[in-house]
C-alpha cells in the first residue's frame, strides 16, 4: 500500500526524518520551489503536516490545505499553532508531552545554578586568560536554601521543584488553579510570588493569557537581588522591560533560554556578566530528542492505523 503523504513545514532532525520515512512519504515544503503555486496545485493532497514547536503551522497554511486532518508538533509547546482555528477546521493537533520533562527540568536548575554561581562568566574568565593576571574570579550567590517561585507548576515545573527541593530550596508556585497533589504553598498573585522569590522560574505555556504576564511591575517586584529564569517562552516576558531593568540594575540577573524573536537576542544584554544566554536548548539532549521523535512517529502511526492519536492537544 502507498504511504500517505505528509507535508514537512519545519526543520527537523535527521533522526526524525528517517523514522517518519518508514510510515509516510515526507514532502518538504521548502524544496517545492514556488510554495504558493505548489500549495494551490497540490495542497489538497495533504492530510498530515509535520512541524516543530518553533515553526508551528500558520492559519494561512491551514487554509491552503483543505483536506488537512492532523498537525504533528515536534515539541510540547504548541503556541505557534492556533488550536482554536485548527479545531474550527476539524484539524487535530498533537505534541510531545512528558518525554522531555526531566531534561528540561535539569536545564532549568542548571540555568539557575549557572546564573547564581556565574559559571558562564567564570568559564569565560579562564578562556580569556584573565586568571593569569587577575587572582579574583567572579563571585556568585548561594543557591542552597534560597526561595524559588515557579510560574507554571505543570509536568516540567514539578520535576524542577523536585530538583530544587534537593538543594533545600523553599518553593512556592503560581498556576491558574492550585494543585491538590502537592504540598508546595500556592500563591495566586505573580506579583506577590515575585516579591517573595530569590529566583523566579517560568514554566507556563505561551498563550494569549500569559502574553507578557511577567511585566515591568513583576520584574521590579523581583528586584535587584533576585533573578529571572525563563525556560518557557519569550512571549511570556515583557522583554523590553527585562532589558531596561537588567541595564539599570533594578533586576539582579537573568538566565534565558528563550526570547521574544528567536534567534535574535537583545544586543544590550550580551555583555552583562549577570545574564546567562542559551539558544533554546531546554530539551536538547540526544536521549530526549530521540524520545520526542519517537512520540511524533507513534502519533503518526496511530493516526494512520486507527485514526486516533497518542497525545492529542484538542
Ligand atoms: P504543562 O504541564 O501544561 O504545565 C503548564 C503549567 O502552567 C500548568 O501548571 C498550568 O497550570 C500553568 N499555567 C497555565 N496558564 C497559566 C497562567 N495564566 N498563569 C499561571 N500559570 C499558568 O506544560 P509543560 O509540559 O510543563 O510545559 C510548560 C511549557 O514549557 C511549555 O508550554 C513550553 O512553552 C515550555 N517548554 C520549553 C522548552 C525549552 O526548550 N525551553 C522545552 C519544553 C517546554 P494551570 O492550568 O492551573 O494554570
Amino acid at each position: 500500500m502507498d504511504k500517505p503523504k505528509a507535508l514537512l513545514v519545519a526543520g527537523i532532525s535527521t533522526e526524525l526524518k528517517s523514522l517518519l520515512a518508514e510510515v509516510v512519504e515526507l514532502v518538504p515544503l521548502n524544496k517545492q520551489g514556488d510554495t504558493t503555486r505548489y500549495l494551490s496545485e497540490q495542497g489538497a493532497a495533504f492530510e498530515l503536516v509535520i512541524t516543530s514547536a518553533g515553526k508551528g503551522c500558520a492559519n494561512e497554511l491551514m487554509e491552503q490545505l483543505p483536506n488537512l486532518k492532523v498537525i504533528f508538533n515536534w515539541g510540547v509547546g504548541y503556541d505557534k499553532v492556533d488550536v482554536e482555528f485548527a479545531t474550527s477546521r476539524n484539524v487535530q493537533v498533537t505534541n510531545t508531552p512528558n518525554v522531555l520533562n526531566e531534561c528540561v527540568a535539569d536545564m532549568a536548575i542548571g540555568m539557575l545554578i549557572a546564573q547564581a554561581r556565574c559559571i558562564g562568566e567564570a568559564e569565560r574568565f579562564v578562556r580569556r586568560g584573565e586568571w593569569l593576571i587577575n587572582p579574583t574570579p567572579p563571585m556568585g550567590q548561594k543557591v542552597t536554601g534560597k526561595r524559588l517561585g515557579i510560574v507554571g507548576l505543570g509536568r516540567i515545573g514539578l520535576e524542577a521543584a523536585k530538583r530544587a527541593a534537593a538543594f533545600s530550596m523553599q518553593i512556592k508556585y503560581c498556576n491558574r488553579n492550585p494543585r491538590d497533589d502537592v504540598d508546595y504553598p500556592y500563591e495566586s498573585s505573580i506579583l506577590e510570588l515575585a516579591k517573595w522569590s530569590d529566583y523566579l522560574l517560568l514554566l507556563c505555556p505561551s498563550t494569549p493569557e500569559t502574553h507578557q504576564i511577567i511585566d515591568r511591575d513583576v520584574l521590579k517586584a523581583l528586584g535587584p537581588k533576585s533573578s529571572l529564569i525563563n525556560i518557557a517562552r519569550g512571549a511570556v516576558v515583557d522583554q523590553k522591560a527585562l532589558v531596561d531593568l537588567l541595564l539599570s540594575g533594578e533586576l539582579g540577573g537573568a538566565a534565558l533560554d528563550v526570547f521574544e524573536k528567536e534567534p535574535e537576542v537583545p544586543k544590550a544584554i550580551m555583555d552583562l556578566p549577570n545574564v546567562l544566554l542559551l539558544p533554546h536548548v531546554g530539551s536538547a539532549t540526544f536521549e530526549t530528542r530521540t524520545a520526542m521523535a519517537q512520540l511524533v512517529v507513534d502519533n503518526v502511526r496511530a493516526y494512520i492505523e486507527s485514526g486516533s492519536l497518542v497525545t492529542p492537544v484538542n
